[in-house]
């Protein structure tokens, strides 16, 4: 796929050579970790020091830098937006044809192909596989619209993309696009001001639940005695898992038949329990899936988002979004099963005897479309506080900010004096 740019390790530095398809692989330093950390790339970057200011984990800062990207806080007379930040545009929607290989219809891929064709920008910073491991997320550098195919797809784990912006700058590149998750785009608009780019565009998806790629794998291995031939994986909207393998075969798997409550505490990290951005709210145009009841789902936060949404043109199909059920009891048993697990208590299971019959109810009767996302937003909001209460109680002051308050107030969770947001 790509060449390695340069040698770090003993502090010789080589340009980057191009790889195929204008796709670059630079060679990575290695990372600073502290206690909560997702490795999103500054701890490796020249400057490590910078984690101090520009970390989710560390210094959040999620209202100050809403006004600094979107001109304007989330507005809770607006419909939506305290669950969902700061956006011009909701939409169900769906990429046509959709994109091979793409992890639902590639909206977020054709997205950063037009802006190169476009030239708007010089390069894409953006996640492709590592090369032994389809699931092994790995950096990279795009510079040619064919090159983002390398990049489709989700990969589990952390991906140290924000190192790149070193090669970005001693490359010249001063119009910049990254696609990324909450915690990497939390830390590069905290930086943005001091990069000195002409331009950024900034394409984010949603993130929930990720943990390292040794974990997913041991994860992939309980749910098939196949799993090197298992090339696609999805928690879909519709209750289900969806996992696909390399010879076209499709299994679709209940949540509650997945061995999940059987796997170890410390499979999801504290990083991803604790983290309160889920919908990448300070990116400039969001692609998910999780509102858009089977197909994708978008929000243009702001200007520069829809930009990027009218270089589809007619290759991107617009819904409004649905919205039905309701969310208070399935966020309350979820509430009670953090609480749960939190405490060191052993899940309460389905009896199995039940399971078939609930999980063919879940789809009928739970929330779907924006009401599945509101629920999942409120299930992060008290999942976070309830984690970091019970495992780094100094952290909740700074670490939750008053909106995620606000979402966990329904269910009887106020902060203390001794925590309230700063
Ligand atoms: C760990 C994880 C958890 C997610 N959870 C949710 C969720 O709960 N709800 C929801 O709506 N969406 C979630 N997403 C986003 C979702 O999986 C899709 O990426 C999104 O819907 C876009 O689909 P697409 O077809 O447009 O993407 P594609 O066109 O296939 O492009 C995918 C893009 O994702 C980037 N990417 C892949 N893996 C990583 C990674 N590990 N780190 C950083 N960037 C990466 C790549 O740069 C690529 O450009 C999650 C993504 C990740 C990585
Ligand atoms: S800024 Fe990034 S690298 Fe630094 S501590 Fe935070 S997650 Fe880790
Ligand atoms: S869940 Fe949050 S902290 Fe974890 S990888 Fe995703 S965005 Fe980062």
């Amino acid at each position: 796929m790509s060449t390695t740019a340069r040698t770090r390790a003993s502090g010789a530095t080589r340009l980057p050579v191009l790889g195929r398809n204008g796709v670059m692989t630079p060679e990575l330093r290695e990372p600073e970790y502290r206690d909560l950390c997702t490795d999103c790339g500054v701890s490796r970057s020249s400057d490590p020091h910078r984690c101090g200011s520009v970390c989710q984990f560390i210094r959040p800062r999620y209202a100050e830098l809403e006004a600094q990207v979107h001109g304007r806080t989330r507005d809770r007379s607006r419909p939506d937006e305290l669950h969902f930040g700061p956006f011009l545009q909701m939409a169900r929607a769906r990429l046509t044809p959709p994109l091979e290989g793409a992890q639902w219809t590639g909206i977020t891929t054709r997205l950063a192909e037009r802006l190169l064709e476009e030239g708007r920008v010089d390069a894409v910073l953006a996640t492709a596989s590592h090369e032994d491991d389809r699931w092994r997320p790995r950096p990279v550098l795009v510079t040619e619209a064919s090159g983002m195919a390398a990049c489709r797809g989700m990969k589990m784990g952390y991906s140290p993309l924000l190192a790149l912006l070193d090669d970005a700058r001693e490359m010249g590149f001063t119009r910049l696009a990254v696609v990324g998750i909450p915690c990497q785009i939390h830390a590069l608009r905290a930086m943005e001001k001091e990069l000195g780019l002409d331009a950024l565009y900034v394409l984010g998806t949603p993130c929930s639940d990720n943990t390292t790629t040794e974990n997913f794998h041991a994860f992939l291995n309980r749910l098939s005695e196949r799993p090197d031939e298992i090339t696609y994986l999805e928690f879909r909207a519709d209750y289900h898992v969806e996992i696909r393998f390399k010879e076209g075969q499709v299994r679709q798997i209940p949540f509650l038949q997945l061995p999940l409550s059987d796997l170890p505490d410390n499979f999801f990290p504290m990083t991803c329990k604790s983290c309160v951005d889920y919908v990448n709210v300070l990116s400039d145009l969001t692609v998910g899936y999780m509102g858009g009841d089977g197909d994708q789902w978008i929000l243009v936060r702001n200007e520069r988002g829809q930009e990027m949404l009218e270089l589809l043109g007619d290759e991107i199909e617009l819904e409004a979004p649905m919205s039905k059920g309701r969310r208070k009891g399935p966020v309350k048993g979820f509430m009670k099963a953090v609480q749960r697990s939190a405490d060191g208590l052993p899940l309460r299971k389905t009896p199995q005897w039940a399971r078939p019959i609930v999980a063919r109810l879940m789809p009928l009767l739970g929330p779907r479309g924006t009401e599945f996302a509101r629920a999942r937003l409120e299930m992060k909001a008290v999942e976070a506080i309830i984690q970091l209460r019970r495992h780094h109680p100094r952290r909740v002051k700074r670490m939750v900010p008053p909106h995620v308050w606000e979402l966990a107030n329904p269910y009887g969770l106020q902060p203390e004096a001794k925590e309230e947001p700063r």
